[in-house]
C-alpha cells in the first residue's frame, strides 16, 4: 500500500467516525481495521474491487460503505463496512447494500445502467 492510499484511508476513517457521531453512534472504526479490510478486498490484486460494479477502486475513488445503513440500524463497525467506488456510494445513498445490488441488477437487465449513471460527475476538490 502506498502512503497516498494510507492517507486516503485515514481520511475515510475520520469521515465515517464523524458521520457515526452525527448519527448518535459511539462505535469507531480504526485505521488498522480499515487497512485489513483494504487488503482483504485486494486479494491478490493491486487495488480493491468495488463490490457493486467490480471496477478497481483507485485513489480518491475509494469510499466506505455501511452495508446496513445507519438509518436502518446499521452500526459503525468494520463488519458493517466495505470499500466501494465513490460513484456507487453516491448513488446508493441510504439504501441497504442488498437493495442497491438488486436495483443495479434490474437496471442492467433492462439495459438502463448507462442511463442511470449518466448524470454522475465526480465531486470537484474532494480530498
Ligand atoms: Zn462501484
Amino acid at each position: 500500500m502506498t502512503s497516498a492510499t494510507l492517507r486516503i484511508l485515514k481520511k475515510r476513517v475520520y469521515s465515517a467516525n464523524s458521520s457515526a457521531i452525527r448519527n448518535g453512534q459511539r462505535k469507531k472504526v480504526t485505521i488498522e481495521q480499515l487497512v485489513e479490510q483494504y487488503e482483504k478486498q485486494c486479494g491478490s490484486a493491486k487495488y480493491p474491487l468495488c463490490v457493486y460494479c467490480g471496477r478497481e477502486i483507485r485513489g480518491k475513488m475509494l469510499s466506505l460503505d455501511h452495508v446496513v445503513p445507519f438509518a436502518a440500524g446499521g452500526q459503525n463497525e468494520i463488519s458493517n463496512i466495505q470499500l466501494v467506488c465513490s460513484r456507487d456510494n453516491r448513488y446508493k445513498r441510504s439504501m441497504s447494500s442488498e437493495l442497491y445490488a438488486k436495483l443495479l441488477a434490474t437496471l442492467k437487465a433492462a439495459g438502463l445502467l448507462t442511463d442511470f449513471f449518466s448524470t454522475y460527475q465526480p465531486r470537484r476538490g474532494r480530498r
